[in-house]
């Protein structure tokens, strides 16, 4: 099939990478030439100044069989184009509920499903009020737009309500509580058309200011009931959004509680060891799904995996081809201050190892 993928950077091109061994072709709609994923398809450039922008946008759904994004901030406006005349997955659905955090929190609260309480804020005046109902610490987040971090502030004290509506330039926000987990996790599942459902095991994430820089995978002490507690909010919110392709929950962890963060419609960078550690990848299983095929086994294959973001620099990576037990993947990107440049998946069959061969890697963490 021919797959048309919204965006061209590492997850595009990652998707592109396990698409072709399945026969696939793939194209892309991007901004400029110059990205991650243009080598790996036709890619056809817009540019919302540029008024031949709805032409290009309908050469490149003529020249798809099936379009997918990589980012839940796609324009909704795109994509209504591009369904008129080509299947889009995952859905409208999906989109509307996960580029919004307000619409978000509804859902899962529509669904009983933990999040930290919140409040919609449209005006300085709401922001004092959600705070007095809500109370400090808080985090004011927009309720659009935002990725990495970006787009929220944390209010610690009433003297930095300003400097926070300041910060966000005042646009529609949410104020949400603060949790003090314990750890960060995810989990990943691939939906397909038949509403056939795979899951992968809970990962354990660590972020630094914002940018998720490790992940631990499987997650350790994961009793089976927590793997299940996770399964249960994924399975409620990829039927409720009728999703089809990866879904991805974060979720805090507080004392085997778990408390829904965010849902990303998309294959997410806590996913990316599944290329070396899972029988199949969430790519694949993302291009499985949307081409309406089987859906690989999620299972691991190796007992225990790491991926290592490789973030601003490109860094020592002789060092890391010389571990036999390590997979480098740069994403042909220039070197820029917190920008997702590659990353670095390490497996192996002891913890002990799988810990050596992080700290061997340590120059890559903050
Ligand atoms: P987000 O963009 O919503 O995923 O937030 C980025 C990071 O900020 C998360 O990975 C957490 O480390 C932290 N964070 C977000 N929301 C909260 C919250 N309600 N309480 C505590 N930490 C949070």
């Amino acid at each position: 099939m021919k797959i048309g993928v919204l965006g061209a950077g590492q997850l595009g091109r990652m998707l592109a990478l396990s698409a072709y061994p399945l026969g696939h072709q793939m194209r892309f709609l991007a901004l400029s030439e110059d990205n991650p994923s243009s080598v790996l398809g036709k890619t056809f450039i817009h540019n919302n100044n540029n008024n031949n922008n709805i032409e290009v946008i309908k050469k490149f759904s003529d020249d798809c069989d099936v379009v997918t994004y990589e980012s839940e901030n796609t324009d909704v406006k795109i994509i209504k184009e591009i369904s008129k005349t080509t299947k889009v997955f995952p859905g409208n659905k999906s989109l509307h509920h996960t580029q919004h955090r307000g619409r978000e929190k509804a859902l899962l609260n529509k669904l009983n499903i933990p999040c930290a309480p919140y409040e919609l804020v449209n005006s300085f005046s709401d922001l004092e009020k959600a705070i007095i109902n809500i109370g400090l610490p808080a985090i004011l987040k927009t309720t659009k737009n935002g990725y990495d971090g970006k787009g929220q502030f944390l209010i610690k004290s009433e003297s930095q309500i300003n400097e926070a509506w300041e910060k966000i330039l005042g646009v529609e926000s949410i104020l949400e509580g603060f949790i003090n987990f314990k750890r960060e996790l995810s989990l990943i599942a691939v939906r397909g058309i038949d509403g056939n459902l795979r899951y992968y095991p809970l990962v354990e994430n660590s972020h630094h200011e914002g940018i998720l820089r490790l992940t631990i995978a499987p997650a350790q002490k994961i009793s089976k009931s927590l793997q299940k507690k996770a399964e249960s909010y994924m399975h409620s919110l990829i039927n409720e959004m009728n999703h089809v392709g990866v879904l991805t929950i974060e979720l805090f962890d507080i004392d085997d509680e778990l408390i829904v963060n965010e849902i990303a419609p998309r294959v997410h960078n806590s996913g990316h060891w599944t290329i070396e550690g899972a029988s199949s990848s969430q790519f694949e299983n993302h291009i499985r799904a949307i081409t309406n095929s089987s859906l690989g086994e999620t299972s691991l294959k190796s007992k225990f995996n790491a991926m290592i973001n490789i973030i601003g620099t490109i860094g020592p990576t002789d060092r890391v081809l010389e571990n036999s037990n390590a997979h480098l993947h740069l994403y042909n990107k220039k070197e820029r201050e917190n920008r997702k440049l590659g990353h670095i998946t390490l497996t192996s069959n002891s913890y002990k190892e799988l810990q050596n061969s992080i700290d061997n890697l340590s120059v890559y963490l903050p």
